[in-house]
């Protein structure tokens, strides 16, 4: 019911960047090859996200909306092997309860679906001639709850937020263009030609991706590839160490420790690398399921994980420095 969204929309959006993130998961699981995202005031008066994908079909689109009703887990197993980024069928009745929502979207087989929600209530449901993708508006996110409002911060940080947010699906799905627009200003473009170096130069800018060096590892359970910067480019936070499991952008401090190791000396103290590691592994040894933002994972086996990314790290300056 609508109070029981209200309450998970607390732990799934949590600022616009969340919203930014969920619709744009929703996006990459529907096999879009372009995800446009604009924004007015860093999201927080409105947010559209425009894609290619799939769509969703006529008769599924009020479903859609419905709790824990998602098209990506079907058996009990599948919780167990998850492939897609969402599936707690959670993100659109949050964001739809908080908010003012519109939906176009359509499969380009039948008539799209125009749907309107104002705080998760259906107010306009037609049928309406679509290209095949879908396209979401977000308005006027939290009017309906004050409190949480109150919490936003500045259009700035909240900005540097959703940025964050685009930059990591970005680097963790080179294949997919993305166009980032804050009140008319292209933040950030990838071409989508599936080259990492290329998207890490539109993030870092040329001459920092220069100075980046290829890794590429395995271990019976993991492989990893990615790029690392060389020591001599340093940053102040750790926000610059990416790290990315089956597609999808993870915190964990024991990587984030390994890589440091990796550098061992080479760091000045307070000092960060950025790094980017994409980690692929059998989905059985991860559980995602830990909380609604899924940004924290377990992983078993993670001393032989910790081990190959320290390993790699060193790999990659020593051939450098041949
Ligand atoms: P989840 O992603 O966990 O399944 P969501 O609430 O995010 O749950 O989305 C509900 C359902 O709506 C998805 O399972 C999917 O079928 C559909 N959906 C949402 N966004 C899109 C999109 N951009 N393109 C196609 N289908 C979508
Ligand atoms: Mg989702």
């Amino acid at each position: 019911d609508e109070l029981s969204n209200k309450i998970a929309a607390g732990e799934v959006v949590e600022r616009p960047a969340s919203v930014v993130k969920e619709l744009v998961e929703n996006a990459i699981d529907a096999n879009s090859t372009v995800i446009e995202i604009d924004l007015e005031e860093a999201g927080l008066s409105k947010i559209r996200i425009l894609d290619n994908g799939d769509g969703i079909e006529q008769e599924d689109c009020l479903t859609a909306f419905r709790r824990h009703a998602t098209s990506k887990i079907k058996t009990e197993t599948d919780l167990f092997r998850i492939r897609t980024l969402g599936f707690r069928g959670e993100a659109l009745p949050s964001i739809a309860s908080v908010s003012e929502l519109e939906l176009k979207t359509s499969t380009g087989d039948e008539a799209g679906t125009h749907l309107v929600l104002r705080g998760g209530e259906i107010i306009k449901h037609e049928l309406t001639s679509s290209r095949k993708g879908t396209d979401i508006i977000v308005q006027g996110l939290f009017f309906n709850t004050p409190a949480r409002l109150k919490y936003m911060k500045t259009v700035n940080t909240e900005l540097g937020n959703v940025t964050d947010v685009v930059n990591r699906l970005a680097m963790a799905h080179p294949n997919v263009s993305f166009r980032l627009m804050h009140q008319g200003r292209q933040l950030l473009y990838t071409n989508g030609n599936g080259d990492v170096r290329q998207v890490l130069a539109a993030i870092y800018g040329i001459g920092v991706a220069k100075k980046m060096v290829p890794i590429s590892v395995q271990s019976l359970d993991y492989e990893v590839d990615g790029y690392v910067a060389l020591p001599e480019v340093t940053r102040a936070s750790r926000n610059y160490m990416s790290t990315i499991i089956n597609g999808r952008f993870v915190k964990n401090y024991g990587l984030a420790k390994a890589i440091q190791q990796g550098y061992h000396t080479l760091l000045p103290i307070g000092r960060y690398p950025i790094v980017f590691l994409n980690i692929k592994m059998d989905p059985l040894l991860i559980d995602v399921n830990v909380h609604p933002a899924k940004l924290e994972v377990r992983l078993s086996k993670e001393a032989e994980l910790y081990e190959l990314m320290e390993q790699a790290v060193k790999g990659a300056f020593k051939k450098q420095r041949l």
